[in-house]
């Protein structure tokens, strides 16, 4: 079998999301360090596939491949697993590497089972070809894993990879025609997107994040949201926050929300419970507003500020405000 990475890059039809582009640097790592005969980069979906598999095109890759099929368009696990399996038919990956984000922790287990492979999930680090370290128990452990089998599974933490740069030569891309049945059991009725001017929680340089200390969604809009507007910052949240209903819920960052690692991350009256900074903590800059001088928050912080948020944040608003004028 020839040692081959197979990169499931994801696409929504128009473009690629940097979540992709983190997934394609870790393959790249991991072909280079373990010393891979090739990367093969896959694109799944409807229309656009083409055009999105041209742009990642000049990322290193060896070759590009792409399946544009209907039932692609929008996406459902069983029809997307059908899809790859075919695509293994044509190709035996050693390795199988995806993102790990909510499609991959759908989709990446079907195909591990399909092929009877061992996964890392989560995996922030290549140790070799066949072990992998992945953080465990909200972070407070990493586990270096090895996977025994042949063919491997593994898919990646966003924060824990670069974002792959284009300026390789082109490499081929090929479109693959393959047969997939309609009737998977699954039907697609609606997709209801938020729409947002604001940056996407894990994409974003900057993110504000409120707790439950707001003690209302007013609040929490009038203090955060504001902050976060004048900085051109995403907006996070504990669970405490969205379970209180202040934020909704894929605005919280944690052991069960998102995982962030942002150049800048300002905690305003949340207390850095374990679960909260497992999801912030590789944050380039953290910064904490908090008025309990022991809140364990100020443990993972660069810079803290004991204050009233009610007071600091209005201020820090008027500061910056000034400052941008
Ligand atoms: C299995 C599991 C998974 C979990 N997953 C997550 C997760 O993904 N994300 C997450 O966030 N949590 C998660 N939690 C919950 C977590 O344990 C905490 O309960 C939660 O993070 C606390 O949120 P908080 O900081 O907003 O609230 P609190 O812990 O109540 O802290 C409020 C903080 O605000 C400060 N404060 C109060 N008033 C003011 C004021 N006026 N000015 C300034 N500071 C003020 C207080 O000093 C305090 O430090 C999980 C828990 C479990 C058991």
């Amino acid at each position: 079998m020839s040692r081959v990475i197979l990169a499931y890059i994801e696409n929504n039809g128009v473009e690629v999301p940097k979540g992709s582009l983190s997934t394609i640097q870790a393959a790249l790592l991991l072909k280079k360090a373990h010393n891979y005969s090739g990367l093969v980069g896959l694109l799944l979906g409807g229309d656009g596939t083409e055009e999105a598999a041209k742009k990642v095109a000049a990322f290193g890759l060896d070759e590009v491949l792409y399946v544009k099929n209907n039932l692609l368009k929008t996406y459902l696990a069983t029809n997307y697993a059908l899809a790859f399996k075919k695509v293994l038919e044509t190709l035996a990956p050693t390795v199988v590497l995806a993102l790990a984000d909510t499609r991959g922790r759908d989709l990446m287990p079907r195909i591990s089972q399909h092929l009877d492979a061992g996964q890392a999930s989560d995996v922030i680090e290549f140790v070799d070809g066949g072990r992998f370290k992945r953080p465990m128990y909200a972070g407070n452990v990493l586990a270096t894993v090895e996977i025994t089998t042949a063919r491997k599974v593994v898919t990646v933490r966003q924060s824990a990879f670069d974002v792959a740069k284009s300026g390789a030569s082109e490499c081929p891309i090929r479109e693959l025609s393959i047969d997939i049945s309609a009737d998977s059991g699954m039907e697609f009725l609606s997709f209801d997107t938020v729409k947002s001017a604001r940056p996407q929680l894990v994409e974003a340089d900057r993110i504000v994040s409120g707790g439950v200390s707001l003690k209302s969604k007013e609040n929490f809009e009038k203090y955060i949201v504001a902050l976060a507007d004048v900085l051109g910052a995403a907006v996070g949240a504990s669970r405490a926050a969205v379970d209180a209903e202040y934020a909704p819920n894929d605005w919280q960052v944690g052991q069960t929300g998102k995982i962030v690692a942002p150049k800048l991350y300002i905690a305003v009256g949340i207390s850095g419970a374990i679960q909260h900074i497992a999801g912030m903590k590789s944050s380039k800059t953290i910064v904490a507003i908090n008025k309990d001088p022991e809140a364990p928050i100020f443990d993972v912080a660069d810079y803290g500020l004991v204050a009233d948020l009610y007071q600091a944040v209005p201020e820090l608003i008027s500061v910056l405000t000034a400052s941008k004028s």
